[in-house]
């Protein structure tokens, strides 16, 4: 069933937290491919949706963000792409109660830039079409598009999933430059970017990755300025710094919920987290919306 955008719009819901940076540090030996994980050993998938679950999330994203032709031959998987989407989906809608919670199918940026042509559009959408088609047939209630720097690139993929389905499309860029972190690595400004995703049509507009929870205000007030449009903000738990080797993100649970009522403020829908941001952020994350925003009502998610 598709998600309710309308519903999502009238109050504040908590969202999931990070997967690759949280199941590589349970799974050392595949942190270069967590997603597999779902496969080899869907028990640390299950075990950390049940934990997101348990912490409040109502919001829970399928972990296919790097499930792409390219990093499936990387990885030395020899499935097609379509086959291991459907693995990932099944252990997540076998573990997301429908009625409780929604579950969104994640689809991450190509690593292409379109702008200096390193990938043709067309294979690019034809990549995402397959992506958002395997996502539609695995049961996920919406799609979403995160972590996308190059705005071509986002409304390409836009673009390419409403060709194979007809579910609500929740698009999130990261904003992490600029003297205000209000721009994308490729120079695109959150307010201009919002009102562009709001033009071409997605359904829920958003702001994820990035520098960190600390930073994130002005692209969310950014980008609330410029659309109506239900707003997803999910920040990461502070920047990586490397500690032998592997990248390690020190906000806290108590500081990063600590920025919670701000965001609100600022009008974000949706508050989850992204890169360093495990179970327990997101149940402190859960309390204070609670606290913050529980006497604004709302019906079901789908
Ligand atoms: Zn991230």
């Amino acid at each position: 069933m598709a998600l309710d955008v309308e519903s999502l719009a009238r109050r504040v819901h908590v969202a999931d937290g990070a997967w690759s940076t949280i199941l590589a540090a349970r799974c050392p030996g595949e942190a270069r491919r967590t997603e597999m994980l779902a496969l080899t050993q869907p028990q640390a998938t299950a075990g950390l949706i049940e934990q997101y679950l348990a912490a409040g999330a109502e919001l829970i994203t399928t972990h296919t963000f790097g499930v792409t032709p390219g990093n499936l031959k990387r990885w030395e998987v020899q499935s097609e792409l379509a086959e291991v989407i459907a693995g990932i989906c099944a252990v997540f809608r076998r573990q997301v109660p429908g009625k409780r919670a929604a579950l969104l199918g994640d689809i991450g940026p190509s690593g292409k830039i379109l702008a200096v042509r390193e990938a043709p559009e067309a294979e690019l959408a034809a990549m995402y079409r397959a992506q958002a088609a395997a996502l539609a047939a695995g049961g996920v209630d919406a799609i979403l598009l995160e972590t996308f720097s190059e705005l071509a690139e986002i409304l390409l993929a836009l673009r390419a999933v409403r060709e194979v389905t007809a579910l609500p499309v929740i698009a999130s860029m990261s904003f992490d430059s600029g003297p205000q972190r209000t721009r994308t690595i490729m120079g695109a400004e959150a307010g201009q970017c919002a009102a562009a995703l709001e033009e071409a049509g997605a359904e829920v507009i958003g702001c994820n990755c990035g520098a960190g929870i600390g930073s994130i205000l002005p692209a969310v007030v950014a980008m609330r300025a410029a659309t109506r449009r239900a707003l997803w903000v999910k920040p990461n738990a502070g920047l990586p710094e490397l500690e032998e080797g592997r990248a390690v993100y020190r906000t806290t649970p108590e500081e990063y919920a600590a920025h919670v009522p701000t965001l609100i403020d600022a009008g974000a829908n949706v508050i989850g987290g992204c890169c360093g941001v495990g179970p327990e952020h997101i149940r402190r994350v859960s309390e204070v919306v609670r606290k913050w925003a529980g006497r604004r009502s709302g019906g079901s998610l789908r």
